[in-house]
C-alpha cells in the first residue's frame, strides 16, 4: 500500500487536521463526546450535531473557538481531503471518521460497538484500506454477553429483594441513557431516580430524540419510596455517604469490564452487570474482516493480541499505543 497520508499521532497529513487529538490543535475531527476524546479548547472542532451539543453542555459554548457541524453521510473535502463521518454505535452521536484523499480511503472508528442500543446511531461499516480501530476489549476472554439478559438479572434482583433500593454505577454520558433504554425495552415502566450528577445529560438526550420515560431526582423522594426502586448514579457515587440515604441498597455497576470479576469486587459491586458500549473480540475481528481493510493501526486499549491475529490473517497490523486514550477514567465502559 502507498504510504499513508494521516500520521500514526492521527494527523491528516494535507490539512493538518488532528482527529481526537489529546492536546488542543488548531483543528481537529472528534469522534465523540467522552472526554479521553474530545478535548477542551481546540480552535475549531467538526463533529456531528449531537457531538458538538455534549461538548458545548459538558464543556460550554466557548470550548472550541468555532464549531463546525458535520451530520452522518455528508461529505466535506479540505484541501484536498474528502471528510464524511459515518455512526459507531458507541454512544449518541458517535462517529467512525472516513477519510479519503488520492484514491486511498482511511477509516477511524473511534470507539465503536455493533450491538443494537436505542440510544445511539447504529454502526454502519465503512470498507477502507487502511483500518485504525480501538481495542479496549482486545483480548479473546471479552466476549460481551446479551445486555437484555444482563437487566434480566437487575430486574430479578428487584423482584427479590422489594424492600431494598438498587443503585446502578453508570457513566453519565452514554452508560447511564442506555441502562435506561434497555430497561424500558424490557418492559420497566416504573419512574427510574437519577443521581444529580445524571441529571444535564438525560435531559440532553431527551431533547435530541432518545425518550427515556418517567425520570426522577433521588433527593426528592423519601427513604421509604425509594424500596424497590432504581437509582442510576456515577459509579464513584454508589460507595460513599450519598447511597446511605437509600433503603439497604444493592450496589450494581454496568460496564463492559464487569466482567472481569476481580473489578467488580475491587469496587464493591454486589450485582455486576456485563453491559459494554464498546466492540468485543468478535466484534473487532468481524469489523477488521469486513472492512477488506489491508492494514491496521490498532489503538485505545488491549492491542497487542488484536494486532498478532491480523498478522495471522496476512494483514499489515501495528499498535499504535496512544497514551491519552483512557480505559481506566470515564472511558471505563
Ligand atoms: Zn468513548
Ligand atoms: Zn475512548
Amino acid at each position: 500500500m502507498a504510504p499513508s497520508f494521516l500520521s500514526r499521532d492521527l494527523r491528516i497529513a494535507p490539512n493538518g487536521i488532528y482527529i481526537d487529538p489529546p492536546q488542543p490543535q488548531v483543528r481537529a475531527i472528534i469522534t465523540h463526546g467522552h472526554a479521553d476524546h474530545a478535548r477542551y479548547g481546540h480552535g475549531a472542532v467538526l463533529a456531528t450535531p449531537d457531538t458538538v451539543a455534549i461538548m458545548k453542555a459538558r464543556y460550554g459554548e466557548n470550548a472550541a473557538g468555532r464549531w463546525d457541524e458535520l451530520p452522518f453521510g455528508e461529505r466535506r473535502v479540505i484541501d484536498g481531503v474528502a471528510i464524511s463521518l459515518h455512526p459507531a454505535g458507541h454512544i449518541l452521536g458517535s462517529a467512525q471518521v472516513l477519510l479519503e484523499y488520492e484514491g486511498q480511503r482511511i477509516v477511524v472508528t473511534g470507539d465503536y460497538k455493533r450491538l443494537d442500543d436505542h440510544t445511539a446511531q447504529s454502526f454502519e461499516l465503512v470498507k477502507c484500506d487502511l483500518l485504525v480501530t480501538e481495542a479496549t476489549f482486545g483480548l479473546p476472554v471479552f466476549q460481551h454477553p446479551k445486555p437484555a439478559d444482563e437487566i434480566g438479572r437487575l430486574l430479578r434482583s428487584i423482584a427479590a429483594f422489594p424492600d431494598r433500593a438498587h443503585v446502578i454505577g453508570c457513566y453519565a454520558l452514554g452508560k447511564a441513557q442506555r441502562v435506561i433504554s434497555l430497561l424500558r425495552e424490557s418492559g420497566y415502566d416504573a419512574p427510574i431516580y437519577l443521581h444529580g450528577a445524571m441529571v444535564k445529560l438525560c435531559d440532553l438526550y431527551e431533547e435530541r430524540g432518545i425518550p427515556l420515560g418517567d425520570l426522577r431526582l433521588s433527593l426528592e423522594a423519601t427513604k421509604v419510596e425509594m424500596a424497590g426502586q432504581i437509582v442510576i448514579a456515577p459509579p464513584s457515587a454508589i460507595k460513599d455517604r450519598w447511597s446511605r440515604r437509600l433503603p439497604d441498597p444493592v450496589l450494581a455497576a454496568a460496564s463492559g469490564w464487569m466482567s472481569v470479576k476481580q473489578r467488580a469486587r475491587q469496587s464493591g459491586v454486589e450485582l455486576p452487570l456485563v453491559i459494554s458500549d464498546h466492540a468485543d473480540w468478535n466484534e473487532l475481528r468481524q469489523t477488521i474482516t469486513e472492512t477488506e481493510a489491508e492494514t491496521i493501526w490498532v489503538t485505545h486499549g488491549r492491542e497487542d493480541a488484536l494486532v498478532y491475529w491480523s498478522q495471522l490473517q496476512g494483514l499489515a497490523a501495528e499498535p499504535l499505543r496512544i497514551e491519552a486514550y483512557d480505559d481506566a477514567g470515564e472511558e471505563a465502559e
